[in-house]
């Protein structure tokens, strides 16, 4: 059979680094050991059942069975503004500052094919979600790797970036909280990227998946459009998949400055249809009534992290405790490199862990534990560890 051969934008990928622990994990399953996955940042819990009514009834409702607006309902477009409202204080214009998602994957992924041209450069905050850099490709861009560093609590360290780099920038991407660091962004550091993005008219995307996710109240994760000046030069992607266990159900959105809002419309009108709408009427339900279920899902994460920072301590693994995000970003034992730690771990216990520089190269030295899986199985883990 022939075969064909893939696109350059394919073929040029960069390397998959989990290709080694693919295998391990593959030996490991033979064996027969016992495998605990720490490695997926997807929530066990379920999806609060009021949303799944809501999704039930919509379903139901034979005006929901044709194509919805690539743009998303009206009605969803100002749950999220109500939402963003009452959250952030911040106000959209559901009209024009809101535009619906298949989850903000999908929206991040088609970004740049509205604003970035071949050659043009995106700087990305690394480590990193590896979509900002994938899409940027894609789109025939170049990608600059800005690195977050420990010494500045993983905040893009503005001073460090040249202004010829500002000058040759399109955009730049941002995730507070942070996967993979947990690491927040403060209201003075969103300030003054926000100003440098004004100065060299660069697109600021600030990925906001975990803004919910978060462990102090007095002290809660901002949006970047709270910052004055924010919605001349930013767009903001969130999404409901974090928030209330919603990664299976594919939506989110993106909002902010009009005129990227618009830009990515225009590649979703040619290339999706949006959201089927029973999906748009749960998510209304989900923003509308979530809070308290947000509230559990919160508490129960604050239990798991508890649990696996004592657990790390009494194994003598540095580690950072998470003021948000449901992740644990963690030093490997002095001598390990991320891959062979995380390789070893596997083999010996059955633990699957994220090796820190498969994130970026800046990852290396860290692996990433997530706290998606329920206290018995975490502890279980921990202590597999602690006994290498
Ligand atoms: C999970 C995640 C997303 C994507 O979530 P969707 O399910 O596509 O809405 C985006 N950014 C980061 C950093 C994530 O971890």
């Amino acid at each position: 059979m022939t075969v064909f051969s893939l696109a350059d934008r394919l073929s040029t990928l960069p390397p998959y680094l989990f290709a080694a622990i693919d295998k391990a994990k593959a030996q490991v399953a033979a064996k027969g050991m016992d495998i605990i996955s720490l490695g997926i940042g997807d929530p066990d819990l379920p999806t609060p059942e009021f949303i799944i009514e809501a999704l039930y009834n919509g379903a139901k409702n034979p005006r929901n069975h044709q194509y919805p607006s690539y743009i998303g309902m009206k009605t969803y477009r100002q749950a999220v503004a109500d939402w963003y409202k009452q959250r952030f204080d911040v106000d959209l214009d559901p009209d024009t500052e809101v535009v619906s998602l298949i989850g903000s994957k999908e929206g991040i992924a088609h970004f740049p094919l509205a604003f970035i041209n071949p050659g043009d450069v995106a700087l990305v905050a690394t480590p990193n979600y590896p979509v900002y850099g994938i899409a940027t490709n894609f789109a025939g861009g170049e990608v600059q790797y800005l690195p977050l560093l420990e010494e500045n609590d993983f905040l893009v360290d503005l001073d460090a970036v040249s202004n010829d780099t500002w000058a040759k920038a399109k955009m730049i991407f941002v995730c507070y909280p942070n996967n993979p660091t947990a690491a927040t962004a403060t209201r003075e550091f969103y300030e003054r990227l926000i100003e440098k993005a004004r100065e060299f008219n660069v697109i600021v995307v600030s990925d906001a998946a975990y803004t919910e996710i978060y462990y102090n109240p007095d002290d809660r994760p901002m949006s970047i459009l709270e910052c004055k000046g924010a919605k001349d030069v930013c767009i903001e992607f969130h999404s409901l998949s974090k928030t209330y266990n919603m990664t299976g159900w594919r939506i989110g959105m993106a909002v902010g400055n009009p005129s990227l809002v618009a830009g990515l419309g225009k590649i979703k009108e040619n290339c999706d249809s949006g959201i089927f709408q029973a999906v748009q009427e749960a998510g209304i339900a989900a923003l509308r009534d979530g809070e308290p279920y947000a509230e559990q899902f919160r508490a129960i994460y604050k239990e798991r992290r508890d649990v696996v920072s004592a657990a790390l301590t009494k194994a003598g693994i540095r580690h950072r405790v998470p003021d948000a995000s449901f992740y644990m970003w963690c030093n490997t034992p002095e001598g390990y490199k991320s891959s062979e730690f995380v390789t070893n771990v596997l083999m010996q216990t059955g633990v699957v862990l994220t090796p820190g520089n498969g994130f970026g190269t800046p990852g290396e030295g860290y692996f990433r534990i997530s706290l998606t899986v329920n206290n018995d199985k975490l502890e279980e883990a921990v202590s597999r560890i602690s006994k290498l």
